[in-house]
């Protein structure tokens, strides 16, 4: 059982500098090329398989809510806001919130003022690997007297830090990112101290690593920075978000959910005679096709799992499915089904290795077929759906308003995830994309 993790977003800082922007939106929403910089926050925390996260506001509050109020929409994260009304310094917001961590294994906490190619999922493996109670991620800042400096020593425990050092020992600089252990966490939120870097950072020296990864990170603290963060997104995140290179040599994939995405919802099918391909569908799996995709069905079918249908039968309604797009014209690549029964209702919990939200099916049509799933796209009209291709490593996951998901969403979230009518609407952003 992996361990729970919670999230903490510094997000109310001024953004003083940033002004005139900041006089109209609060810093955590200003935009780098075109979404806002949570955004890529809230896709990291999504693909690392967080769930909960606790933001403080204070700026323009209203429009953390509204975000907010997106983000429960599409059902991927639970966000709690912690107004301040007076700034309290990071300290301060750990000890308000002293029993976020009561419930979970370890916190993540985050300054989201910065744009990053972290991989976090790859940072929480570092932190679980090792036996110290904190983690922070490093980059190599070229200022080493501007930022806040660690030593470390050849285990990749912090050894010293330093906040702006006249005599830097290193370039290695504090990212604003930590992941520490629930007891941790409860040790900071009790410190008293204000600040993190000023006041509790040093408790730590000695039982904290440093995990240098490599990568592009900057903040958007001045206008300056901001203007250079806009100008090297594309160039450092790429289509996918990735610090690698997609390997262009394999083929790219559309992962298709079926009910409500492909063909009319019918809870637990079980009759060939019901099925009905949704108007455009069996077009937009055509288009896709002929421009070089493959289309790969993966269906959860709990329908098996609870004893309604069997095997034989689901064939039976795979082949009347096939049957309806040759009449257009249209053909699948191949059908994953997962026929386990859900152990929980909660739609956004990996219960079985296979069943969506996992990542399992993608995965074995990955291996399978020799597809790149950093180009490949997932489309579906269930939050269980886009997390299996955030799961899987996909570029990207669509919301459909075809099926029983949540059409209230208004925009998606993360960067990671889109919201479109129907399966024609998504070919076309597929394509769109690929021509990008
Ligand atoms: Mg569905």
């Amino acid at each position: 059982m992996s361990r729970r993790t919670k999230a903490v977003i510094l997000g109310a800082g001024i953004g003083s500098r940033l002004r005139p922007i900041t006089d109209t939106m609060p810093k955590v929403l200003v935009p780098v090329a075109g979404r806002p910089i949570l955004d890529y926050w809230m896709e990291k925390l999504v693909r690392a398989g967080v769930r909960e996260a606790l933001i403080n506001t204070h700026a323009h509050p209203e429009q953390v809510r509204g975000y907010i109020d997106d983000v429960h929409a599409c059902g991927l994260m639970r966000m709690n806001e912690s107004y301040e009304p007076v700034l309290l310094g990071s300290g301060g917001t750990l000890a308000a919130n002293r029993g976020w961590a009561d419930d979970a294994d370890q916190v993540v906490i985050i300054y989201p003022d910065n744009l990053s190619t972290v991989d976090l999922a790859a940072m929480l493996r570092f932190h679980e690997s090792h036996g110290d109670p904190f983690t922070m991620l490093l980059f190599r800042t070229p200022n080493p007297r501007g930022c806040g400096i660690a030593e470390l020593d050849a285990e990749g425990r912090v050894v010293s830090f330093i906040e702006k050092p006249p005599e830097p020992k290193s370039d290695l600089a504090n990212a604003g990112v930590y992941i520490v252990s629930a007891d941790a966490y409860r040790e900071m939120a009790g410190a008293g101290g204000r600040d993190i870097g000023f006041d509790l950072l040093p408790r730590f020296i000695g039982r904290m690593r440093g995990w240098d990864f490599g990568g592009y990170h900057r903040d958007i603290g001045s206008p300056a920075d901001l203007a250079a963060v806009n100008e090297a997104a594309p160039t450092v995140f790429g289509p996918c978000h990735r610090s690698a290179a997609p390997e262009i040599s394999r083929r790219t994939a559309v992962f298709l959910d079926r009910d409500g995405t492909l063909i009319h919802d019918v809870p637990y099918l079980t009759d060939p005679a019901k099925v009905r391909v949704l108007p455009g569908a069996a077009g937009a799996v055509r288009r896709m096709r002929e421009a070089g995709s493959a289309v790969v069905l993966v269906t959860n079918q709990s329908a098996i799992g609870r004893g309604l249908l069997t095997e034989e039968g689901l064939t039976a309604i795979h082949r009347e499915l096939a049957a309806q797009l040759a009449r257009e014209g249209a053909a699948l690549d191949a059908i994953y089904h997962c026929s386990a029964a859900p152990t929980t209702p909660d739609r956004t919990r990996i219960d079985h290795p296979d069943r969506k939200p996992a990542a399992g099916m993608i995965l074995r049509a990955a291996r399978d077929l020799g597809l790149d799933l950093a180009r490949s796209w997932m489309v579906g009209d269930m939050v269980s759906d886009v997390l299996a291709g955030l799961n899987a490593g996909c570029r990207g996951s669509m919301f459909v308003r075809t099926g029983c998901g949540p059409v209230s969403v208004r925009r998606p979230m993360v960067a990671g995830v889109r919201v479109v009518d129907d399966l024609p609407a998504a070919a076309d952003t597929v394509l769109a994309e690929s021509r990008r």
